[in-house]
Protein backbone atom coordinates (compact mmCIF):
# COMPACT_ATOMS: atom_id res chain seq x y z
CA UNK A 1 0.00 0.00 0.00
CA UNK A 2 1.06 3.45 -1.01
CA UNK A 3 0.88 5.52 2.70
CA UNK A 4 0.64 9.13 2.94
CA UNK A 5 2.25 8.84 6.76
CA UNK A 6 4.10 5.95 8.02
CA UNK A 7 3.80 5.30 11.93
CA UNK A 8 6.32 3.52 13.53
CA UNK A 9 5.24 1.16 16.41
CA UNK A 10 1.58 0.71 17.48
CA UNK A 11 1.26 1.56 21.00
CA UNK A 12 -1.75 3.96 22.02
CA UNK A 13 0.04 7.28 20.67
CA UNK A 14 0.52 5.66 17.40
CA UNK A 15 -2.82 4.22 17.03
CA UNK A 16 -4.39 7.14 18.55
CA UNK A 17 -2.39 9.45 15.67
CA UNK A 18 -3.03 6.79 12.73
CA UNK A 19 -6.86 7.49 13.31
CA UNK A 20 -6.24 11.12 13.59
CA UNK A 21 -4.76 11.10 10.60
CA UNK A 22 -7.02 8.48 8.54
CA UNK A 23 -10.16 10.53 9.88
CA UNK A 24 -8.80 13.54 7.64
CA UNK A 25 -8.56 11.44 4.63
CA UNK A 26 -4.72 10.28 4.61
CA UNK A 27 -3.54 6.83 3.74
CA UNK A 28 -2.09 5.70 7.11
CA UNK A 29 0.19 2.90 7.57
CA UNK A 30 0.98 1.66 10.88
CA UNK A 31 4.23 -0.95 11.41
CA UNK A 32 4.41 -2.52 14.53
CA UNK A 33 7.75 -5.19 15.82
CA UNK A 34 5.25 -7.24 17.76
CA UNK A 35 3.04 -9.88 16.44
CA UNK A 36 0.14 -7.69 18.38
CA UNK A 37 -0.58 -4.08 19.18
CA UNK A 38 -0.53 -1.82 22.34
CA UNK A 39 2.80 -1.75 23.36
CA UNK A 40 3.16 -1.23 26.85
CA UNK A 41 -0.69 -1.73 27.17
CA UNK A 42 -0.88 -5.44 26.83
CA UNK A 43 -2.31 -8.42 28.32
CA UNK A 44 -1.41 -12.15 29.35
CA UNK A 45 -3.60 -15.52 29.79
CA UNK A 46 -2.23 -18.32 31.20
CA UNK A 47 -4.09 -21.35 33.20
CA UNK A 48 -7.52 -19.97 33.17
CA UNK A 49 -6.32 -16.22 34.39
CA UNK A 50 -5.90 -12.69 32.52
CA UNK A 51 -4.19 -9.53 33.46
CA UNK A 52 -3.33 -6.40 31.82
CA UNK A 53 0.24 -6.43 31.66
CA UNK A 54 0.98 -2.48 31.88
CA UNK A 55 -1.13 0.23 32.79
CA UNK A 56 -4.34 -0.65 35.28
CA UNK A 57 -5.12 3.19 36.53
CA UNK A 58 -7.19 5.10 33.74
CA UNK A 59 -8.22 8.49 34.51
CA UNK A 60 -8.90 11.85 32.40
CA UNK A 61 -12.02 10.65 31.07
CA UNK A 62 -12.78 13.62 29.16
CA UNK A 63 -10.02 12.92 26.81
CA UNK A 64 -11.17 9.62 25.85
CA UNK A 65 -14.45 11.23 25.39
CA UNK A 66 -13.02 14.06 23.33
CA UNK A 67 -11.14 11.45 21.02
CA UNK A 68 -14.22 9.76 20.15
CA UNK A 69 -16.22 12.34 19.49
CA UNK A 70 -13.77 14.15 17.30
CA UNK A 71 -14.26 11.23 15.27
CA UNK A 72 -17.60 11.53 15.42
CA UNK A 73 -18.48 8.73 17.72
CA UNK A 74 -19.80 8.17 21.15
CA UNK A 75 -17.11 6.31 23.93
CA UNK A 76 -19.89 3.83 25.07
CA UNK A 77 -19.85 2.29 21.81
CA UNK A 78 -16.83 1.14 22.32
CA UNK A 79 -16.00 1.28 25.40
CA UNK A 80 -17.49 0.52 28.82
CA UNK A 81 -15.83 2.36 31.37
CA UNK A 82 -16.60 1.88 34.87
CA UNK A 83 -16.02 4.07 37.77
CA UNK A 84 -13.60 2.23 40.50
CA UNK A 85 -14.58 2.36 44.20
CA UNK A 86 -12.71 2.84 46.00
CA UNK A 87 -10.59 4.90 43.90
CA UNK A 88 -7.74 2.54 45.94
CA UNK A 89 -7.18 0.94 49.21
CA UNK A 90 -4.63 2.37 51.63
CA UNK A 91 -2.37 -0.23 53.71
CA UNK A 92 0.02 1.79 56.18
CA UNK A 93 2.68 -0.61 58.17
CA UNK A 94 1.09 0.52 61.69
CA UNK A 95 -2.10 -1.32 60.13
CA UNK A 96 -3.96 1.64 59.39
CA UNK A 97 -6.41 1.29 56.28
CA UNK A 98 -8.13 4.13 54.04
CA UNK A 99 -10.36 3.80 51.13
CA UNK A 100 -10.04 7.03 48.87
CA UNK A 101 -13.19 7.22 47.49
CA UNK A 102 -15.50 9.15 44.83
CA UNK A 103 -17.59 9.82 48.16
CA UNK A 104 -16.28 12.84 49.70
CA UNK A 105 -17.21 12.99 52.52
CA UNK A 106 -16.44 9.26 53.62
CA UNK A 107 -12.79 10.36 52.37
CA UNK A 108 -12.99 13.10 54.89
CA UNK A 109 -14.00 10.67 57.79
CA UNK A 110 -11.28 8.53 57.76
CA UNK A 111 -8.75 11.39 57.33
CA UNK A 112 -10.29 12.69 60.28
CA UNK A 113 -9.33 9.84 62.34
CA UNK A 114 -6.16 9.91 61.39
CA UNK A 115 -5.67 14.35 61.98
CA UNK A 116 -8.34 16.57 62.44
CA UNK A 117 -6.86 19.04 61.24
CA UNK A 118 -6.18 17.21 57.98
CA UNK A 119 -10.08 17.37 57.00
CA UNK A 120 -9.49 21.30 56.09
CA UNK A 121 -5.83 20.77 54.66
CA UNK A 122 -6.84 17.88 52.60
CA UNK A 123 -9.84 20.30 51.14
CA UNK A 124 -7.39 23.11 50.85
CA UNK A 125 -4.93 20.89 48.83
CA UNK A 126 -7.24 19.51 46.31
CA UNK A 127 -8.37 22.87 45.58
CA UNK A 128 -4.52 24.11 45.37
CA UNK A 129 -4.17 21.28 42.58
CA UNK A 130 -7.56 21.81 41.02
CA UNK A 131 -6.45 26.02 40.53
CA UNK A 132 -2.92 24.31 39.30
CA UNK A 133 -4.59 22.14 36.68
CA UNK A 134 -7.10 25.12 35.34
CA UNK A 135 -3.92 27.31 34.77
CA UNK A 136 -1.66 24.92 33.47
CA UNK A 137 -3.21 22.04 31.45
CA UNK A 138 -4.18 24.43 28.53
CA UNK A 139 -0.45 25.57 28.47
CA UNK A 140 1.22 22.20 29.11
CA UNK A 141 -0.70 18.99 28.30
CA UNK A 142 -3.62 20.20 25.85
CA UNK A 143 -1.63 21.82 23.35
CA UNK A 144 1.49 21.50 21.46
CA UNK A 145 5.01 21.74 23.64
CA UNK A 146 4.89 24.89 25.54
CA UNK A 147 6.48 28.33 24.56
CA UNK A 148 6.51 31.52 25.55
CA UNK A 149 4.32 32.33 23.42
CA UNK A 150 1.03 29.77 24.81
CA UNK A 151 2.18 30.69 27.86
CA UNK A 152 1.44 34.41 27.56
CA UNK A 153 -2.14 32.55 27.64
CA UNK A 154 -2.04 33.04 31.47
CA UNK A 155 -2.62 35.56 33.41
CA UNK A 156 0.09 37.64 34.89
CA UNK A 157 -0.62 37.81 38.34
CA UNK A 158 -1.65 33.91 37.94
CA UNK A 159 1.73 33.71 35.73
CA UNK A 160 3.71 34.19 38.80
CA UNK A 161 1.64 32.38 41.19
CA UNK A 162 2.61 29.16 38.77
CA UNK A 163 6.28 29.87 38.08
CA UNK A 164 6.52 30.15 42.05
CA UNK A 165 4.65 26.56 42.97
CA UNK A 166 7.10 25.38 40.19
CA UNK A 167 10.21 25.84 41.89
CA UNK A 168 8.68 24.12 44.87
CA UNK A 169 8.87 20.54 45.28
CA UNK A 170 5.71 18.31 45.30
CA UNK A 171 6.21 17.00 48.56
CA UNK A 172 6.66 20.48 49.86
CA UNK A 173 3.62 21.75 48.90
CA UNK A 174 1.85 18.62 50.37
CA UNK A 175 3.24 19.82 53.60
CA UNK A 176 2.18 22.79 53.04
CA UNK A 177 -1.21 21.69 53.25
CA UNK A 178 -1.19 18.10 55.49
CA UNK A 179 0.07 17.72 58.63
CA UNK A 180 -0.44 13.68 59.14
CA UNK A 181 3.02 11.60 57.61
CA UNK A 182 0.31 9.14 56.09
CA UNK A 183 -1.46 11.55 54.36
CA UNK A 184 1.55 13.44 52.33
CA UNK A 185 2.89 9.72 51.55
CA UNK A 186 -0.60 9.15 49.87
CA UNK A 187 -0.31 12.58 47.88
CA UNK A 188 3.18 12.12 47.20
CA UNK A 189 2.20 8.93 45.58
CA UNK A 190 0.90 10.38 42.74
CA UNK A 191 4.56 11.68 41.74
CA UNK A 192 4.95 7.84 40.61
CA UNK A 193 2.69 8.49 37.81
CA UNK A 194 4.98 9.60 35.86
CA UNK A 195 7.50 7.18 36.92
CA UNK A 196 9.22 10.33 39.40
CA UNK A 197 9.95 11.05 43.05
CA UNK A 198 7.16 13.09 45.31
CA UNK A 199 10.63 14.56 46.52
CA UNK A 200 12.11 16.15 43.21
CA UNK A 201 9.56 16.65 40.87
CA UNK A 202 8.13 20.30 40.87
CA UNK A 203 4.74 21.48 42.91
CA UNK A 204 2.84 21.52 39.67
CA UNK A 205 2.47 17.74 39.18
CA UNK A 206 -0.30 17.93 41.60
CA UNK A 207 -2.58 17.96 38.55
CA UNK A 208 -2.05 14.64 38.60
CA UNK A 209 -3.80 14.24 42.20
CA UNK A 210 -6.62 16.86 40.56
CA UNK A 211 -7.12 13.90 37.79
CA UNK A 212 -7.68 10.99 39.90
CA UNK A 213 -8.83 12.73 43.04
CA UNK A 214 -11.29 15.32 42.08
CA UNK A 215 -12.16 13.61 38.58
CA UNK A 216 -11.83 9.56 39.59
CA UNK A 217 -10.29 6.75 38.47
CA UNK A 218 -12.25 4.47 35.56
CA UNK A 219 -11.74 0.57 34.67
CA UNK A 220 -12.43 -0.36 30.69
CA UNK A 221 -14.67 -3.42 31.44
CA UNK A 222 -13.59 -6.42 30.22
CA UNK A 223 -9.89 -5.01 31.19
CA UNK A 224 -7.68 -1.91 30.14
CA UNK A 225 -6.32 -4.43 27.26
CA UNK A 226 -10.28 -2.92 25.32
CA UNK A 227 -8.78 0.17 25.10
CA UNK A 228 -6.78 -1.19 22.46
CA UNK A 229 -9.45 -3.45 21.04
CA UNK A 230 -11.58 -0.25 20.65
CA UNK A 231 -8.46 1.80 18.93
CA UNK A 232 -7.40 -1.23 16.71
CA UNK A 233 -11.24 -1.49 15.74
CA UNK A 234 -11.71 2.23 14.92
CA UNK A 235 -8.74 2.21 13.21
CA UNK A 236 -10.34 -0.93 10.78
CA UNK A 237 -13.03 1.52 9.89
CA UNK A 238 -10.82 4.31 9.17
CA UNK A 239 -8.89 2.30 6.98
CA UNK A 240 -5.34 2.56 8.79
CA UNK A 241 -3.83 -0.23 7.17
CA UNK A 242 -1.48 -2.08 10.32
CA UNK A 243 1.16 -4.60 9.61
CA UNK A 244 2.14 -6.38 12.83
CA UNK A 245 5.66 -8.24 12.92
CA UNK A 246 7.17 -5.35 10.70
CA UNK A 247 10.21 -4.28 12.57
CA UNK A 248 11.59 -0.29 10.88
CA UNK A 249 15.17 -0.57 11.08
CA UNK A 250 15.83 2.73 9.48
CA UNK A 251 14.25 5.92 9.07
CA UNK A 252 15.12 7.03 5.33
CA UNK A 253 16.30 10.48 5.07
CA UNK A 254 17.71 12.49 2.38
CA UNK A 255 19.18 16.44 2.32
CA UNK A 256 16.41 19.23 2.20
CA UNK A 257 16.55 20.34 -1.39
CA UNK A 258 14.00 22.87 -0.27
CA UNK A 259 17.44 24.37 2.38
CA UNK A 260 19.61 23.34 -0.35
CA UNK A 261 17.48 25.35 -3.19
CA UNK A 262 18.07 28.19 -0.09
CA UNK A 263 21.58 27.99 0.19
CA UNK A 264 22.20 28.53 -3.42
CA UNK A 265 19.90 31.47 -3.89
CA UNK A 266 21.20 33.25 -1.18
CA UNK A 267 25.08 32.87 -2.84
CA UNK A 268 23.39 33.76 -6.62
CA UNK A 269 22.00 36.81 -5.06
CA UNK A 270 24.80 39.74 -5.48
CA UNK A 271 23.73 41.29 -2.82
CA UNK A 272 24.60 38.79 -0.04
CA UNK A 273 27.96 37.86 -2.10
CA UNK A 274 28.76 40.96 -1.33
CA UNK A 275 28.41 40.20 2.67
CA UNK A 276 31.50 39.11 4.28
CA UNK A 277 29.47 36.95 6.54
CA UNK A 278 28.44 33.33 5.08
CA UNK A 279 24.48 32.89 4.43
CA UNK A 280 22.73 30.94 7.16
CA UNK A 281 19.55 28.49 5.44
CA UNK A 282 16.25 29.17 7.17
CA UNK A 283 16.23 28.42 10.90
CA UNK A 284 12.61 26.68 10.18
CA UNK A 285 14.19 24.01 7.08
CA UNK A 286 15.66 21.12 9.21
CA UNK A 287 18.55 19.62 7.15
CA UNK A 288 17.51 16.35 6.31
CA UNK A 289 13.76 15.25 4.87
CA UNK A 290 12.52 12.44 5.09
CA UNK A 291 11.68 10.07 2.32
CA UNK A 292 10.33 6.55 4.44
CA UNK A 293 11.35 3.39 6.17
CA UNK A 294 12.89 0.21 6.28
CA UNK A 295 11.98 -2.94 7.38
CA UNK A 296 14.20 -5.44 8.81
CA UNK A 297 12.85 -7.79 5.92
CA UNK A 298 15.03 -5.11 3.79
CA UNK A 299 11.83 -4.23 2.36
CA UNK A 300 11.75 -0.25 2.05
CA UNK A 301 8.77 1.48 1.64
CA UNK A 302 8.23 5.65 1.16
CA UNK A 303 5.74 7.88 2.99
CA UNK A 304 6.21 11.93 2.76
CA UNK A 305 5.52 11.76 6.28
CA UNK A 306 6.69 9.89 9.12
CA UNK A 307 5.20 9.52 13.06
CA UNK A 308 7.58 7.45 15.59
CA UNK A 309 6.44 6.10 17.97
CA UNK A 310 8.54 4.50 19.62
CA UNK A 311 11.15 5.69 22.23
CA UNK A 312 12.86 9.30 21.01
CA UNK A 313 15.86 8.38 22.17
CA UNK A 314 16.07 5.20 20.14
CA UNK A 315 14.87 6.69 16.95
CA UNK A 316 18.38 8.98 16.87
CA UNK A 317 20.81 6.27 18.28
CA UNK A 318 19.45 3.15 15.90
CA UNK A 319 17.10 4.45 13.29
CA UNK A 320 18.44 7.54 11.78
CA UNK A 321 21.75 7.62 9.88
CA UNK A 322 25.07 8.12 11.92
CA UNK A 323 25.13 11.83 10.80
CA UNK A 324 26.88 14.00 13.89
CA UNK A 325 24.00 16.23 14.58
CA UNK A 326 21.78 13.12 15.16
CA UNK A 327 24.59 11.81 17.53
CA UNK A 328 24.77 15.58 19.34
CA UNK A 329 20.67 15.38 19.73
CA UNK A 330 21.72 11.90 21.15
CA UNK A 331 23.91 12.70 23.85
CA UNK A 332 21.43 15.50 24.93
CA UNK A 333 18.84 13.08 25.34
CA UNK A 334 21.22 11.21 27.22
CA UNK A 335 22.02 13.58 29.96
CA UNK A 336 18.17 13.62 31.19
CA UNK A 337 17.94 11.20 33.59
CA UNK A 338 14.93 8.71 32.90
CA UNK A 339 11.86 7.44 34.64
CA UNK A 340 11.80 4.76 36.84
CA UNK A 341 10.93 1.13 35.31
CA UNK A 342 8.66 -1.51 37.32
CA UNK A 343 8.74 -5.09 38.93
CA UNK A 344 6.39 -6.78 37.69
CA UNK A 345 4.99 -9.80 39.26
CA UNK A 346 1.57 -12.02 37.49
CA UNK A 347 0.51 -13.99 40.13
CA UNK A 348 -2.67 -16.50 40.03
CA UNK A 349 -3.53 -17.02 43.90
CA UNK A 350 -5.90 -19.17 44.96
CA UNK A 351 -8.39 -17.68 47.64
CA UNK A 352 -10.48 -14.91 47.62
CA UNK A 353 -9.12 -12.03 49.52
CA UNK A 354 -12.45 -9.58 50.68
CA UNK A 355 -10.15 -7.10 52.10
CA UNK A 356 -8.67 -6.32 48.64
CA UNK A 357 -10.30 -3.86 46.57
CA UNK A 358 -9.75 -3.47 42.84
CA UNK A 359 -6.84 -0.89 43.55
CA UNK A 360 -4.44 -1.32 46.99
CA UNK A 361 -1.47 0.19 47.96
CA UNK A 362 1.13 -1.37 50.53
CA UNK A 363 3.01 1.70 51.63
CA UNK A 364 6.80 1.11 52.14
CA UNK A 365 7.86 2.57 56.19
CA UNK A 366 10.36 4.61 54.86
CA UNK A 367 9.05 6.66 51.73
CA UNK A 368 12.42 8.95 51.29
CA UNK A 369 14.62 5.80 51.74
CA UNK A 370 12.50 4.13 48.77
CA UNK A 371 12.76 6.91 46.36
CA UNK A 372 16.26 7.24 47.46
CA UNK A 373 17.08 4.07 46.19
CA UNK A 374 15.64 3.89 42.95
CA UNK A 375 16.88 7.23 41.91
CA UNK A 376 20.33 7.66 43.82
CA UNK A 377 21.51 4.41 44.30
CA UNK A 378 19.90 2.37 40.56
CA UNK A 379 19.00 0.09 43.19
CA UNK A 380 15.21 -1.92 43.79
CA UNK A 381 13.90 -1.08 47.30
CA UNK A 382 14.27 -3.43 50.15
CA UNK A 383 11.81 -2.31 51.64
CA UNK A 384 9.01 -1.44 48.32
CA UNK A 385 5.71 0.04 48.33
CA UNK A 386 3.32 -2.39 46.99
CA UNK A 387 0.51 -1.94 44.69
CA UNK A 388 -1.77 -5.04 43.57
CA UNK A 389 -4.80 -4.75 40.85
CA UNK A 390 -7.60 -7.16 41.32
CA UNK A 391 -9.52 -7.23 37.88
CA UNK A 392 -11.41 -10.83 38.92
CA UNK A 393 -12.85 -8.20 41.36
CA UNK A 394 -14.89 -6.81 38.85
CA UNK A 395 -14.75 -8.72 35.93
CA UNK A 396 -14.90 -12.34 37.77
CA UNK A 397 -14.07 -14.08 34.21
CA UNK A 398 -10.64 -13.22 34.52
CA UNK A 399 -9.96 -15.83 37.40
CA UNK A 400 -11.03 -19.06 37.67
CA UNK A 401 -13.80 -19.65 40.31
CA UNK A 402 -12.93 -19.04 43.78
CA UNK A 403 -9.06 -17.10 42.77
CA UNK A 404 -7.87 -13.64 41.91
CA UNK A 405 -5.57 -12.37 39.18
CA UNK A 406 -3.34 -10.12 41.07
CA UNK A 407 -0.68 -7.75 39.15
CA UNK A 408 1.83 -6.71 41.46
CA UNK A 409 3.90 -3.61 40.84
CA UNK A 410 6.35 -2.39 42.44
CA UNK A 411 8.92 0.72 41.29
CA UNK A 412 12.01 0.21 40.41
CA UNK A 413 14.74 1.92 39.05
CA UNK A 414 15.71 1.65 35.01
CA UNK A 415 17.62 -0.50 34.22
CA UNK A 416 20.89 0.69 33.54
CA UNK A 417 23.31 -1.46 34.99
CA UNK A 418 23.67 -1.04 38.47
CA UNK A 419 21.19 -4.11 39.67
CA UNK A 420 21.93 -7.30 37.63
CA UNK A 421 18.12 -8.19 37.30
CA UNK A 422 19.26 -11.48 35.57
CA UNK A 423 20.89 -13.09 38.82
CA UNK A 424 18.56 -11.55 41.24
CA UNK A 425 15.04 -11.38 40.10
CA UNK A 426 13.72 -14.42 41.71
CA UNK A 427 15.21 -13.35 44.62
CA UNK A 428 13.43 -10.20 44.28
CA UNK A 429 10.13 -11.38 43.34
CA UNK A 430 10.32 -13.40 46.90
CA UNK A 431 10.92 -10.30 48.55
CA UNK A 432 8.43 -9.07 47.72
CA UNK A 433 5.78 -11.50 48.13
CA UNK A 434 7.71 -11.69 52.36
CA UNK A 435 7.08 -7.78 52.56
CA UNK A 436 3.28 -9.04 51.62
CA UNK A 437 2.64 -11.77 54.10
CA UNK A 438 4.20 -9.45 56.49
CA UNK A 439 1.43 -7.43 56.33
CA UNK A 440 -0.96 -10.41 56.29
CA UNK A 441 -1.43 -11.41 52.40
CA UNK A 442 0.82 -14.86 52.24
CA UNK A 443 0.21 -15.88 49.27
CA UNK A 444 3.34 -17.96 48.54
CA UNK A 445 1.69 -21.48 49.53
CA UNK A 446 -1.10 -20.50 47.14
CA UNK A 447 0.43 -19.55 43.82
CA UNK A 448 -0.96 -21.13 40.11
CA UNK A 449 0.68 -18.77 38.15
CA UNK A 450 3.78 -16.79 39.21
CA UNK A 451 5.26 -14.76 36.34
CA UNK A 452 8.09 -12.08 36.51
CA UNK A 453 8.26 -8.83 34.60
CA UNK A 454 11.62 -6.86 35.40
CA UNK A 455 12.72 -3.90 33.48
CA UNK A 456 15.31 -5.20 31.24
CA UNK A 457 11.90 -7.40 30.41
CA UNK A 458 10.06 -4.51 29.30
CA UNK A 459 12.31 -3.27 27.12
CA UNK A 460 12.41 -6.18 25.44
CA UNK A 461 8.94 -6.64 24.96
CA UNK A 462 8.16 -3.06 24.01
CA UNK A 463 11.74 -1.48 23.19
CA UNK A 464 10.97 0.81 26.69
CA UNK A 465 14.31 1.97 26.86
CA UNK A 466 16.37 1.04 30.27
CA UNK A 467 12.70 -0.13 30.62
CA UNK A 468 11.43 3.02 31.77
CA UNK A 469 7.74 3.29 31.87
CA UNK A 470 6.93 6.81 30.97
CA UNK A 471 10.56 8.04 29.17
CA UNK A 472 12.69 10.50 30.83
CA UNK A 473 11.76 11.59 34.26
CA UNK A 474 9.85 14.47 35.44
CA UNK A 475 12.47 14.62 38.79
CA UNK A 476 13.80 17.71 36.86
CA UNK A 477 11.20 21.48 37.78
CA UNK A 478 12.12 22.34 34.11
CA UNK A 479 11.22 19.14 32.78
CA UNK A 480 8.57 20.30 30.79
CA UNK A 481 10.58 22.65 28.87
CA UNK A 482 12.67 19.76 28.24
CA UNK A 483 10.81 16.95 26.97
CA UNK A 484 11.52 15.45 23.68
CA UNK A 485 9.63 18.11 21.19
CA UNK A 486 6.74 16.48 18.91
CA UNK A 487 8.13 17.64 15.65
CA UNK A 488 12.21 16.63 14.89
CA UNK A 489 13.78 19.34 14.34
CA UNK A 490 16.59 18.28 11.75
CA UNK A 491 14.42 16.29 9.93
CA UNK A 492 11.49 17.79 7.90
CA UNK A 493 8.32 15.43 7.91
CA UNK A 494 9.66 13.17 11.15
CA UNK A 495 7.26 13.76 14.49
CA UNK A 496 7.38 11.97 17.10
CA UNK A 497 4.56 10.46 19.29
CA UNK A 498 3.71 8.68 22.80
CA UNK A 499 5.02 8.71 26.56
CA UNK A 500 8.48 10.02 26.29
CA UNK A 501 7.68 12.92 24.34
CA UNK A 502 5.13 15.45 25.14
CA UNK A 503 3.12 15.81 26.86
CA UNK A 504 4.68 13.31 28.91
CA UNK A 505 3.40 9.48 29.72
CA UNK A 506 0.95 7.78 30.80
CA UNK A 507 -2.57 6.29 28.81
CA UNK A 508 -4.56 10.35 28.73
CA UNK A 509 -1.25 11.82 28.11
CA UNK A 510 -0.20 9.55 25.27
CA UNK A 511 -3.73 9.48 23.89
CA UNK A 512 -2.91 13.64 23.76
CA UNK A 513 0.29 13.24 22.26
CA UNK A 514 -1.63 11.71 19.27
CA UNK A 515 -3.71 14.76 18.68
CA UNK A 516 -0.96 16.79 19.20
CA UNK A 517 0.96 15.15 16.64
CA UNK A 518 -2.06 14.93 14.23
CA UNK A 519 -2.90 18.62 14.39
CA UNK A 520 0.66 19.82 14.19
CA UNK A 521 1.05 17.80 10.47
CA UNK A 522 -2.33 19.07 9.47
CA UNK A 523 -0.45 22.58 9.96
CA UNK A 524 2.25 22.10 8.58
CA UNK A 525 0.46 21.22 5.48
CA UNK A 526 1.23 17.93 4.92
C1 LIG B 1 4.03 -1.99 34.01
C2 LIG B 1 3.43 -0.69 33.52
C3 LIG B 1 2.46 -0.06 34.27
C4 LIG B 1 1.88 1.13 33.82
N1 LIG B 1 0.85 1.68 34.53
C5 LIG B 1 0.17 2.73 34.02
C6 LIG B 1 -1.04 3.16 34.60
O1 LIG B 1 -1.54 2.56 35.59
N2 LIG B 1 -1.70 4.22 34.04
C7 LIG B 1 -1.22 4.85 32.92
O2 LIG B 1 -1.86 5.79 32.44
N3 LIG B 1 -0.06 4.45 32.34
C8 LIG B 1 0.64 3.41 32.84
N4 LIG B 1 1.76 2.94 32.22
C9 LIG B 1 2.33 3.73 31.11
C10 LIG B 1 1.61 3.50 29.80
O3 LIG B 1 1.50 2.13 29.56
C11 LIG B 1 2.39 4.16 28.69
O4 LIG B 1 2.60 5.54 28.96
C12 LIG B 1 1.72 4.04 27.32
O5 LIG B 1 1.08 2.82 27.12
C13 LIG B 1 2.82 4.25 26.28
O6 LIG B 1 2.28 4.26 24.99
P1 LIG B 1 3.19 4.73 23.76
O7 LIG B 1 2.27 5.04 22.64
O8 LIG B 1 4.12 5.78 24.18
O9 LIG B 1 4.09 3.55 23.29
P2 LIG B 1 4.50 2.09 23.67
O10 LIG B 1 3.45 1.41 24.43
O11 LIG B 1 5.88 2.13 24.23
O12 LIG B 1 4.54 1.43 22.22
C14 LIG B 1 5.59 1.59 21.31
C15 LIG B 1 5.38 0.54 20.24
O13 LIG B 1 6.41 0.67 19.27
C16 LIG B 1 6.82 -0.65 18.90
N5 LIG B 1 8.16 -0.55 18.33
C17 LIG B 1 9.32 -0.28 18.98
N6 LIG B 1 10.34 -0.28 18.12
C18 LIG B 1 9.82 -0.56 16.89
C19 LIG B 1 10.40 -0.68 15.60
N7 LIG B 1 11.70 -0.51 15.40
N8 LIG B 1 9.58 -0.98 14.56
C20 LIG B 1 8.24 -1.13 14.74
N9 LIG B 1 7.66 -1.03 15.96
C21 LIG B 1 8.43 -0.73 17.02
C22 LIG B 1 6.76 -1.42 20.19
O14 LIG B 1 6.73 -2.82 19.98
C23 LIG B 1 5.48 -0.88 20.80
O15 LIG B 1 4.35 -1.62 20.39
C24 LIG B 1 2.34 1.74 32.62
C25 LIG B 1 3.32 1.10 31.87
C26 LIG B 1 3.85 -0.11 32.29
C27 LIG B 1 4.88 -0.82 31.44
Amino acid sequence: MDADVIVVGAGIGGLSAAIRLAVTGRRVLVLERNSSVGGKMSEWTEDGFRWDTGPSVVTMRPVFEEFFASLGRRLEAYLDLAPVEPLTRYFYPDGFRLDLSRDLPRTLQQISRLEPRDVDGYLAFLAYAARLNRLTAPVFTFGPPPSLTSMAQIAPLDGLWVAGQALRSMDFAIRAHVRSPHLRQLLGRFATYVGSSPYQVSAVLAVIAHVELNEGVWYPRGGVYAIVRALERLAGELGVAIRTNAEVVAISCSQNRKREKEESQAEDDPSRRASPKPSKPSRHLPPFRVSGVVLATGETLTASTVVANLDVATVYERLLPREALFRRRLARLERMPPSCSGFVLLLGVEGEHVDLAHHNIFFSSDYPREFCQIFAEGLPPDDPTIYIAITSKTDPEHAPSGCENWFVLVNAPAADGRFNWDVHKEDYAELVLRRLAERGFDVRGRLRVRRIVAPPDLERLNGARRGALYGVSFNDRFAPFKRPANRCSEVDGLYFVGGTTHPGGGVPMVMLSGKVVAEMIAGDGR
